[in-house]
């Protein structure tokens, strides 16, 4: 059965970058007569609010977007977050890093490993963990763009599991929750491209088996940015769904027909579904005047 899944973090309301990504893994899980999740990546409390996570959630819901079950809240997983950890530290795969924020930013982002020889398991408050990262998998095959290979010293990163602030840190909760919930495929945003084979190398120590992945051109504002909060991307509104979901549709490349403009969203997503091919779907992001 294949399940796929949408997991917004709720650091403010869907822009249409965002609304782009909910209609592609719609798309591709209802084609494929598969289930359709909604997990709300609400870890990291300081960055979001409850509001977004509304308006998040009434905006899957006027646009039609309906997803299976109940909606996951990662605030609510910490237990399964703490498992993994532990199976991690059973394994000898955790140390604890102490470096200080202003050695890290040295780094250019990539960790160096300097705690990895003499980090203790879990040295308490005030360190993060970090993964001692095996690095075997340096690619992966996307169904999109075929064969995605990443520069080693990416793939190999020691990377975060759960920052010296107590929070468990992305890579970790992503791969914990798509094991749990039995994600088969994870549609999302090519932003994420880069991180993937470190996401798999994280899974392969676990024991879990991977998904296959399929990652989604991006939508660039008229500057050649990515639409994102940070840069204060518009939301999208309820009153223009139809308009939008037309809009996304036609970014995804699946070319739906003049005579369907203005139609609900419904009707054009169940057009969508029907009509779905990933191989259409273009590789480039895709830059939008006004949105
Ligand atoms: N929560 C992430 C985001 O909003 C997406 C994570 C994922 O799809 O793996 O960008």
């Amino acid at each position: 059965m294949y399940i796929g899944r949408f997991a917004p973090t709720p650091s403010g309301p869907l822009h249409f970058g965002s609304l782009c990504t909910a209609v592609g893994s719609y798309l591709r899980a209802r084609s494929m007569h598969g289930r359709w999740l909604l997990r709300i990546e609400d870890l990291d409390q300081p960055r979001c609010s409850p509001q977004a996570c509304d308006s998040i959630l009434r905006t899957i819901e006027a646009y039609g977007l309906e997803y299976d079950g109940q909606v996951v809240y990662q605030s609510a997983r910490r237990k399964l977050y703490e498992g993994a950890l532990e199976e991690l530290r059973k394994k000898g795969l955790i140390y604890s890093c102490k470096c200080s924020r202003s050695r890290l930013k040295t780094l250019g982002g990539l960790y160096d490993g300097l705690c990895r020889s003499d980090g203790t398991p879990d040295a308490g408050q005030r360190s993060s963990l970090r993964f001692r990262n095996p690095g075997v998998i340096t690619e992966f095959q996307d169904r999109l763009r075929g064969k995605v290979a990443t520069p080693a010293r990416e793939s190999s990163e020691d990377f975060i599991l759960k920052r010296s602030d107590g929070i468990v840190a992305y890579n970790l909760a992503v791969v914990a929750d798509d094991w749990d919930q039995g994600v088969t495929e994870i549609v999302r945003g090519a932003d994420l491209l880069d991180v993937t084979t470190r996401q798999l190398n994280l899974i392969a120590s676990l024991g879990y088996s991977a998904p296959t992945y399929l990652h989604l051109p991006l939508i660039l504002s008229n500057d050649l940015h990515k639409l994102s909060k940070q840069n204060h991307a518009k939301a999208v509104e309820a009153d223009q769904a139809s308009e939008l979901t037309f809009l996304a549709l036609e970014c995804l490349g699946q070319r739906p027909p003049k005579e369907l403009r203005g139609a609900d969203p419904r009707e054009l997503l169940a057009y969508g579904i029907s009509h779905f091919r990933s191989e259409c779907i273009p590789l480039e992001n895709k830059t939008i005047a006004v949105i």
